[in-house]
């Protein structure tokens, strides 16, 4: 490989391609990591397959003077800035709010390579610098916070994140039809491919306006609103009043999470100041058409050579695994998925995953081990409405909450056809699913016969054949009631699925482990859900080791509903917990068989008048030793489920923006090429 096989990230590797000036220069705030699951490779390797010069800034240093945002000159069209796949301050922070030890997207894990809201720091240096020259903002960061929202590092309400930073427009969700038709309109109407034109900031806003481009967001003033304010436009609660009024402020966030999630959105408005912040409606799902041609642009699938052999975490977790779909319609309360990419599924074709899988074969370190077949989720592959008129009508969040849509066809044939293949090529000795699966997909009562043999026949091939020795479910929680509001299914059905695991198991003579994910201080969760959780998880088994705390990220269900004290769709009142010490009260349930712990739960179960489960918790005579989590298996499945679960990728995600686990670890879909979840 040649340093020319990666995009240009310096002045010297612009002269080796023979550019003196870049059309669009990239700021990104992770490591550049030529790979699809990268979303500044795939902006990039877009944007170069449409005939631009298109430079990378990684990681730049924000400190003295700004070399690095000077060093490759003004482009012609337009500075980028996307600070990562993963939102940045969940990147940064734990959910106590604590400094991360590691970033999983800086070599060897390093926490000082980007700042606080990257996105603000560089796009204000960036106007510094060169206040001529527009800036699009990309990416979690941006794309979350394109209205009013809630900031839970600051703990306050922020406007959009256009006017604190001073860009010119954010592309939100997944950037790739955006990007592309934004460079075309300015090609078209401004530049017409002339090698001295420049777009300047007052050209671009002109152009935005005459032109918009959908699925973007700028800041504009009422009489400059494209068509003027239509009758069909939505129009928020304005920021002012979000600040005086925080059930105003929930009940804005059911509009856009509806917009998000329909076919045929709206465009949504919302005053800040004297101005509008002026949403753009989404482009319709991609098709397998255009999501293959983003997979399958020239990745060299490796981190660029300036790293040397430093470790990227991100990149080891995925660097065998495969993306098999984007979107998700699980519709989960405490997910950024459908506020980013969507809840229709754009798979990717047999063909595309198959080319993908056989260049991951060719790579020298990989051992005959893909550690994840996945997307969002890991069984919605290929899935869609049957009637698509109904779809076209449909502003429900999630197509299986609260119940399987009888126009879902959740077919799991295709999913095992993939599998199948990619198993049956020379070189794959094992595929792995590391995504989460919907359990409730597979146990629900399908009417028609063929899906119902279907999702027995994928649970058993999933189970026998695709774990590594331990399957990782999210029931995320045991209480109905909490269940409810995080609109995830009863936990009576993950009763059901743990028979139907330890069935298989026994059958197959496997002795694999389910690991269940669980959250405490989710909104409508209080301490005695905690000890019920804490008690009904003891008497199946577990001593639970993939817990989280819940993180309020910017735009979900769950962040507004635990900020504004009300749901946003029935604006009812919901408790949460709000203080460290609340959150620390809950949290410590989970781990009632450490000895430190014990006192503790003691106390507060006869404190909040639950002494009966302390015998639930504590029966006289258990043995409470804390266990050794093992990885039990069968001889093969235990070798390889070791390789596995050095390379896998922690199930999602991402992708993309979920609060993190035990502490320290970013919780798994945020690794997932442009994220958005969790
Ligand atoms: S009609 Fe059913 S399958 Fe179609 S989008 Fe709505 S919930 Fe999903």
């Amino acid at each position: 490989m040649q340093l020319t096989d990666w995009l240009p990230t310096t002045r010297k590797e612009m002269d080796l391609r023979g550019w003196e000036q870049a059309d669009i220069i990239l700021f990104s705030a992770d490591a550049y990591v030529d790979h699809p699951s990268f979303g500044a490779a795939v902006i990039g390797r877009l944007l170069e397959a449409e005939g631009y010069r298109i430079c990378i800034v990684p990681q730049p240093d924000w400190h003295g003077d700004f070399r690095d945002f000077k060093k490759l000159g003004r482009p012609r069209l337009f500075f980028s800035v996307a600070p990562g796949c993963m939102d940045s301050m969940v990147n940064k922070y734990t959910a106590n709010r604590r400094l991360r030890s590691e970033d999983a997207y800086s070599p060897d894990g390093r926490h000082d390579m980007r700042p606080e809201y990257p996105t603000v720091v560089y796009t204000q240096i960036l106007k510094q610098l060169y206040p001529d020259v527009p800036v699009v903002l990309g990416g979690i960061e941006a794309s979350l916070r394109r209205v009013t929202h809630y900031d839970y590092w600051k703990d306050a309400l922020k406007p959009c994140i256009l006017a604190e930073s001073g860009a010119d427009l954010i592309v939100y969700g997944m950037g790739e039809l955006p990007t592309a038709d934004l460079c075309k309109t300015l090609e078209d109407h401004l530049l017409h491919g002339r090698e001295d034109a420049y777009c300047t900031t007052e050209q671009f806003q002109a152009l935005m306006q005459k032109y918009p481009v959908r699925q973007t967001v700028s800041l504009q003033r009422k009489e400059d609103i494209t068509g003027g304010i239509q009758a069909d436009d939505i129009q928020l609660y304005s920021h002012e009043d979000c600040l005086q009024n925080r059930a105003h402020y929930a009940a804005n966030f059911r509009h856009i999470e509806e917009e998000s999630n329909k076919l045929h959105p709206q465009r949504i408005l919302q005053q800040l100041g004297d101005r509008y912040v002026v949403v753009n409606p989404p482009y319709p799902p991609m098709t397998t058409e255009q999501i293959d041609r983003s997979f399958d642009f020239p990745y060299t699938r490796l981190p660029h050579p300036k790293y040397k052999n430093k470790r990227i975490p991100a990149y080891e977790m995925i660097k065998f695994s495969v993306n098999l779909h984007r979107g998700c319609f699980g519709g989960c309360a405490f997910c950024t998925i459908s506020a980013h990419q969507g809840k229709f599924i754009m798979s990717r074709s047999k063909e595309s995953i198959l080319r993908e899988v056989k260049q991951i074969i060719q790579m020298p370190d990989f051992k005959g081990y893909l550690s994840d077949l996945g997307g969002p989720s890991a069984n919605m592959y290929q899935m869609r409405g049957k009637d698509r008129t109904l779809c076209e009508r449909c502003k429900r969040p999630s197509c299986i909450h609260p119940a399987v849509c009888p126009n879902l066809h959740a077919d799991h044939r295709p999913l095992l056809d993939i599998y199948r293949a990619v198993d049956a090529l020379p070189g794959i000795k094992k595929s792995f699913i590391g995504s989460g699966v919907r359990y409730d997909l597979l146990l629900h009562s399908y009417k028609d016969e063929h899906l119902a043999q279907a999702a027995r026949e994928y649970t058993r091939e999933l189970i026998v054949n695709h774990v590594s020795g331990r399957l990782k479910v999210a029931p995320e929680h045991t209480s109905d009631r909490v269940l409810k509001l995080m609109r995830k299914p009863s936990f009576k059905l993950f009763h059901t699925f743990k028979q139907v695991f330890d069935r298989i198991n026994r059958e197959a003579g496997l002795r694999q482990q389910l690991i269940p994910y669980f959250i405490s201080s989710h909104p409508g969760c209080t301490a005695e859900d905690m000890a019920e959780l804490a008690a009904e998880t003891r008497e199946l088994d577990f001593q639970l080791e993939q817990v989280q705390d819940f993180t309020p990220t910017p735009m979900t269900v769950a962040t507004e509903t635990w900020y504004s004290g009300f749901h946003p769709y029935t604006l009812e009142p919901v408790f949460s917990a709000h203080s460290p010490q609340d959150k620390l009260r809950q949290r410590m349930f989970f781990f009632w068989y450490k000895p430190e712990e014990r006192s503790r739960i003691v106390a507060e179960l006869r404190k909040i008048g639950r002494p009966d489960l302390i015998n639930r918790l504590y029966p006289p005579g258990a043995n409470f030793a804390p266990r050794r989590q093992s990885v039990p298996s069968s001889a093969s499945a235990a070798a390889s489920s070791r390789k596995a679960e050095a390379q896998r990728t922690p199930s999602k995600r991402s992708a993309v923006s979920r609060a993190p686990k035990n502490q320290d670890a970013p919780r798994g879909k945020s690794f997932r090429k442009g994220g958005g979840r969790r």
